[in-house]
């Protein structure tokens, strides 16, 4: 989990935000490469409440590089970092797939990483706060402001 906070920078989470501002009104949807490329997807739901993305399409894109995705992003522009409870099951159908990659939601105030603890339970495992005077100038003490473990 280190790992992925070490790439969760300020500057890749600036990327992150212009994803969510250039998306409005609509929910974003991205990847974020372990070497901090952010990669963003098309929200084919088109809607400022649900994301949906073309397998076909982000199987493609998981194949056209090396790599290893650290997280998944998503927005939620009505407020909220918590995940809803279509989130929640599609989170979990990831992790029936031994798909264990976090999911980063932001919203205009900042952002959760949610991950399953050992016992499969889903976890806050990072806050990020845009609102904190540390961000754009260091991104650990960023991610570590607020950050709790559940
Ligand atoms: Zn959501």
């Amino acid at each position: 989990m280190a790992e992925v906070l070490n790439v969760l920078t300020v500057p890749v989470m600036r990327k992150v935000y212009r994803h969510f501002n250039d998306d409005l009104p609509n929910e974003c949807v991205g990847m974020v490469w372990d070497d901090g490329e952010v990669a963003r997807l098309l929200n084919q739901a088109h809607s400022p409440e649900r994301f949906s993305v073309s397998l076909p399409l982000l199987t493609e894109k998981l194949a056209a590089r090396e790599g290893i995705v650290v997280a998944i992003y998503h927005s939620h522009p009505t407020g909220g970092t918590h995940l809803s409870s279509s989130d929640e099951s599609s989170l979990r159908a990831q992790w029936r797939r031994d798909i264990f990659i976090p999911w980063l939601v932001v919203d205009g105030e900042g952002g959760k990483l949610w991950y399953p603890n050992t016992e499969g339970e889903i976890t806050v495992a990072g806050i990020f706060v845009t609102t904190d005077p540390t961000f754009g100038t260091d991104a650990r003490q960023a991610w570590e402001y607020g950050l709790v473990q559940v």
